[in-house]
């Protein structure tokens, strides 16, 4: 058997080193219950930054994707496909929207919704209104342009010369009016701000917003990438806050744990690309398509209710606990934020949850619980016995 040490020692020999991983390798597991190479057992509450939605090794996901993998593995976008054509009729039906587009990450949907709102707007009003506003605080991806689009200065170095066309505005219709100019056709939020800290947008700020673009034919485009697909208690967090975007990129848990992100748009949005104008190698990739068409099947409409109940029983049985390094609990479903007091950090209580056997996230200058939506009661109360120990 490898060990953690082995490992450690080749990746900083052949990776680049561009992550800062916790002392932990891990080998297999089942649910949320998850196991190092030393065998040690870890309960997860981050699901690989909310993609196992599912959790790990789900019998019927795992019998889809090895169906299709000895079925048919890739066909590119030449040619069409069963699966990729459920799918998009799944998320269109329980969305609501018209069409979707397939790509393989959270970055890649962002600009393609990002080239949608540019080409809607040159094919209506021509050149100079290719401005996207977006809120402090967010998180696009990590491409050349969903870094300009983030709102938050650290990720505005080094990679000059950024793509033009993004504003920051503060999460207020007054900000955002103020931001503005002749110049916009589009505004891009995600409605509970992930790696800015687990911040929910204020239901009353979105209406508000959804009105504006209207108004102003700019296209409301919503980052569901780590809120889509259950995470919040709703197939998509919009459907909560009652508003139609038009157009939402999805990405991390769609696929349970397999590579792949995209969008969807409503029927304003649904003709303005046309053959050529956006592709994506393996986008709707048969296999991806397969794990998702499996996730979407398991994450019915039942096990999604309960998504809410789990998050409302995790953040009660936190706050209870009533340690002093911990303060208040945020977000929504399982997205949960958990305030850090003055004087603690962060990165170290995650760090000791980590090493304690709880696999956890940090957000902003908090914590951040990701947990596979199908999370068992049992993993949820032996995950906060690890918390409790590991925190008091
Ligand atoms: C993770 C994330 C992204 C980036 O997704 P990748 O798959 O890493 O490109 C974009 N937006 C939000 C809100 C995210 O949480």
């Amino acid at each position: 058997m490898v060990t953690f040490e082995e490992l450690k020692k080749l990746d900083s020999q052949y990776v680049v080193q561009s992550y800062g991983r916790s002392p932990i390798a891990i080998d297999h597991g089942q649910g949320a219950t998850l196991y190092g190479v030393d065998g040690k057992e870890y309960i997860d509450f981050a699901s690989g930054i909310g993609v196992l939605s599912v959790g790990t090794a789900d019998p019927e996901w795992q019998a889809a994707v090895a169906g299709q993998a000895g079925k048919l593995a890739h066909i590119s976008n030449l040619y069409y496909s069963e699966p990729y054509i459920r799918l998009a009729e799944k998320l269109c039906t329980r969305s609501g929207m018209a069409a979707a587009f397939f790509g393989n990450s959270g970055a890649e949907g962002n600009e393609g919704i990002i080239k949608l709102a540019r080409k809607y707007s040159w094919e209506k009003y021509g050149e100079g209104r290719g401005t996207v506003i977006t809120l402090n605080r967010s998180f696009h991806g990590r491409t050349i342009t969903t870094l300009a689009a983030t709102g938050q200065d650290v990720f505005h170095k080094y990679f000059f010369p950024f793509t033009e066309g993004f504003r920051w505005a503060d999460p207020s219709i007054d900000s955002v009016r103020q931001t503005a100019g002749d110049d916009v056709c589009a505004v891009l939020v995600e409605l509970v701000q992930g790696e800015g800290g687990v911040l929910p947008l204020d239901p009353g700020f979105v209406h508000d917003l959804a009105k504006l673009c209207a108004d102003r034919d700019w296209l409301f485009l919503v980052d569901e990438v780590q809120t889509g697909i259950g995470r919040t208690g709703s197939l998509f967090c919009f459907q909560q806050y009652g508003v139609q975007p038009d157009a939402a990129s999805f990405a991390k848990g769609i696929a349970g744990g397999l590579p792949m992100g995209g969008f969807l748009v409503n029927e304003k949005c649904r003709h303005v690309f046309t053959p050529g104008d956006h592709a994506s190698t393996f986008g709707g990739n048969p296999v991806a398509a397969a794990a998702a068409n499996a996730v979407l099947d398991i994450l019915d409409d039942e096990s999604i209710s309960r998504v809410k109940e789990k998050g409302e029983y995790l953040r009660a049985a936190i706050e209870s606990m009533d340690l002093p390094c911990l303060g208040k609990t945020r977000g929504m479903g399982l997205m949960i934020g958990v305030e850090v007091s003055e004087g603690f950090s962060n990165k170290e209580l995650c760090a000791k949850l980590n090493q304690a056997g709880l696999l956890s996230l940090t957000a902003g200058s908090g914590l951040r619980f990701l947990p596979p939506l199908t999370i068992t009661k049992e993993e949820l109360d032996k995950g906060l016995v690890i918390l409790k120990a590991a925190l008091s």
